[in-house]
């Protein structure tokens, strides 16, 4: 699958579940987004939920901001490292990213950050339209900057 193809049918999953809480607050969206609760109401919003298994061991893990506002991708390639082409990157240079890297290729590997996670995060850059605010992700040639 490629990155854009998970961001559709990402943002797919996430709109139909949105237009289901019409009923909550902006907090209580927030909430309903927990662990513990998207994986008994929506089972397929995660291939970890059937496993029960966190992506991150936090105690409070929240899914509503899966993926990161902070990620940047194109399956074009972003840049080329010597041999290699970049297909992700981390716009904020967190300190908990790494890469996954290749003979030919290297991509973001944000295994070992929570930061989309915490719900002071999500609270920061909450809307209800998860593509206005994952949009800024996907780079093409005129928006790397971004
Ligand atoms: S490393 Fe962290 S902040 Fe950066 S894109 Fe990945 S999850 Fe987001």
């Amino acid at each position: 699958m490629t990155y854009i193809e998970w961001f559709e049918s990402h943002a797919a999953k996430h709109e139909a579940i949105i237009c289901t809480l019409t009923h909550l607050s902006d907090e209580e969206v927030i909430k309903y987004f927990i662990f513990e609760n998207m994986k008994e109401k929506y089972p397929d919003f995660c291939p970890l939920y059937a496993d029960d298994k966190k992506c991150h061991e936090m105690e409070e893990l929240n899914c509503y901001f899966c993926a990161c506002n902070h990620f940047r991708f194109s399956d074009e390639g972003l840049s080329k490292e010597g041999a290699r082409t970049r297909y992700s990157l981390c716009h904020i240079n967190a300190k908990e990213s790494q890469d996954f890297i290749s003979d030919d290729a290297i991509h973001l590997d944000c295994s070992n950050c929570e930061i989309p996670h915490k719900k002071s995060v999500i609270e920061k850059y909450f809307s209800r339209d998860w593509r206005k605010i994952m949009d800024r992700t996907i780079c093409t040639i005129d928006n790397k900057e971004n």
